[in-house]
């Protein structure tokens, strides 16, 4: 496993992990874990660094509401009515509306944020 700060490989077992709020991240078979991301650090002190930054991100509703509702079309595309999307997702029908319209504001012609660098880390 890499470390998710500076991409240096990570022996097996040493890996470090810590759960953080993250409203971009989705988990298609656990929606218990929706708004939460598990992070890996190669130490102590890239965990913590981390953390920082995603404590520093804002936690934005919408912009969970909106991946749950990408999610849900992925799994279904022949789409779905707003009823439909309701169940699939849990949301509803006011809470799809402002996803909805978050993504417009927010994902018009921006890409999804990327993760962070992984290059391989023996080329200094
Ligand atoms: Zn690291």
């Amino acid at each position: 496993m890499r470390c998710d700060l500076c991409g240096a490989m990570i022996p097996a077992g040493s890996e470090i992990h810590s759960l953080v709020a993250d409203s971009a991240s989705v988990h298609g078979h656990d929606p218990s874990l929706d708004g939460s991301r598990i992070l890996t650090a190669c130490s102590v002190g890239h965990l913590a660094d981390l953390q920082h930054n995603y404590r520093q991100k804002p936690f934005i509703n919408a912009e969970l509401w909106a991946s749950k509702i990408a999610l849900a079309l992925q799994q279904h595309p022949d789409g779905l009515s707003t009823p439909q999307l309701a169940a699939a997702t849990g949301l509803n029908t006011l809470q799809i509306e402002r996803a909805i319209d978050w993504q417009r504001e927010h994902r018009q012609s921006e890409h999804d944020p990327a993760p962070p660098p992984t290059q391989p880390a023996d080329r200094e």
